[in-house]
């Protein structure tokens, strides 16, 4: 018996015919006692539609009727593919976040799960059922509907495997794996057979489309076995799972090379050299959760007062001025300048522990294409560049050439 979650986004239920492509898919590898729950996104555009629909009534919808609009998406596509099992005459029901027992914060638009009480799901399990529930949506103590941010679906379907124990979470989407680099990029990529947890967060993280960071983090967290695969295909993916299980990691220092363009680059010019005045540019902008990346700190080339350079992203990037605007007089800051024509090339794998020279050839990659290099940054398993964001194919091209040479057509 095998006990599955299987995630299908927007595209998978956009039309009638594709609902029943799926069901009939579904059922075709099901055997009699498995058990299997589907975690669905809203059809096609829902998402998009509603929030111009909201758009046309206020710029500032308040986040919880927000929440209210959003989750609708979803609770109209699990009825339609409820329903398309039953016409098949297989038994099935569907719930929302609230029914299928997923407790989330209150940090509406954004919400984090915190605890799946998968119970009456498992009961319908047991029923027979194949079970529907509305991806991307939850439920707080106080009885609110909240969203877990786009692209949420993911992480639904992460947090009721591992509240199900279900041995693994298939997410279902229009690549058939991870790839070393976007395919679409690089045309000679490679899919890897698997990854694990903290490198496909990095990748996730670092501006790979795959997955939603959370559903990885979450992954990790609970320990459930993630494996991403095509819905148009029934090839094998990839499994992101904690360690690896096969030789085909040894062959590759690197797992992945990713990008960014949905960055901007903030300098804080002429900040004067004393204590506590980073704590309070960041703070301020931690207080607006605004997260920020590639942190450096020079010394000007005016006495005692250093310039600090960081990313944000680009939606980020207008409150970002705003916060440093309202903090210019207290700190005595000179100016701050903001670039968003930038884009961060990364790459990611624990190979690079403990393997000297991996940034080293990573800048000759780019200093043979004549790519100029700003800001650079490091943690474990990553280095990232801050790049003109015209050269950002050219440099992810590149950079997976000098790393995955031999496999290169
Ligand atoms: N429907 C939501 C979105 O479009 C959630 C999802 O697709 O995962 O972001
Ligand atoms: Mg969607």
């Amino acid at each position: 018996m095998a006990f599955v979650v299987k995630k299908f986004g927007g595209s998978s239920v956009a039309t009638p015919e594709k609902i029943y492509h799926l069901v009939d898919r579904v059922l075709g590898e099901k055997k009699p006692d498995d058990k299997i729950v589907i975690v669905v996104s809203a059809m096609g555009d829902t998402t998009d539609d509603l929030l111009t629909l909201a758009g046309r009534i206020t710029d500032h919808m308040p986040k919880r009727e927000m929440d209210m609009l959003l989750s609708t998406g979803e609770q109209i596509s699990i009825a339609l593919l409820a329903s398309a099992f039953m016409e098949r005459g297989q038994k099935a029901i569907s719930f929302t976040g609230f029914q299928a027992g997923i407790r989330t914060n209150a940090n509406h638009t954004k919400a984090g799960i915190m605890e799946v009480k998968a119970d009456r799901v498992m009961k319908a399990l047991d029923e027979g059922n194949v079970v529907i529930v509305a991806g991307f949506q939850g439920i707080t103590d106080e009885g609110d509907i909240t969203t877990l941010g786009r692209g949420g679906s993911d992480t639904t379907a992460v947090a009721v495997a591992a509240g199900l124990k279900a041995d693994i979470c298939e997410i279902y989407t229009d690549v058939d794996g991870v790839y070393t680099a976007d395919p679409r990029v690089v045309p000679n990529a490679i899919k890897l057979k698997e990854i694990t947890f903290g490198e496909m967060l990095e990748l996730a993280r670092l501006g790979a489309g795959v997955m939603q960071p959370r559903a990885v983090e979450y992954g990790e967290l609970t320990g459930t076995d993630i494996h991403v695969r095509s819905t148009f295909n029934r090839v094998e993916g990839t499994i992101i799972r904690g360690e690896y299980t096969m030789m085909e990691e040894k062959k590759f220092i690197i797992r992945g090379v990713a990008s960014d363009s949905n960055v901007a680059k903030i300098t804080v010019r002429g900040v004067p050299d004393v204590p506590g005045v980073a704590y309070r540019i960041f703070n301020g902008l931690a207080q607006e959760n605004i997260a920020v990346d590639m942190i450096v700190q020079s010394t000007s080339a005016v006495k005692e007062k250093n310039d600090i350079v960081f990313t944000v992203t680009k939606t980020d990037m207008a409150d970002t001025v705003g916060v440093l605007e309202q903090l210019k007089n207290e700190i005595g800051f000179a100016r701050v300048d903001v670039e968003a024509n930038v884009a961060k090339v990364s790459i990611v794998g624990a190979g690079m522990l403990g393997n000297p020279g991996v940034a080293a050839r990573m800048f000759g990659a780019l200093a043979s294409e004549n790519i100029n290099l700003d800001v650079i940054s490091t943690s474990e398993i990553t280095i990232s560049c801050l790049i003109a964001k015209e050269d950002e194919k050219k440099a992810v091209n590149v950079v997976h050439r000098f790393f995955f040479p031999n496999e290169e057509k």
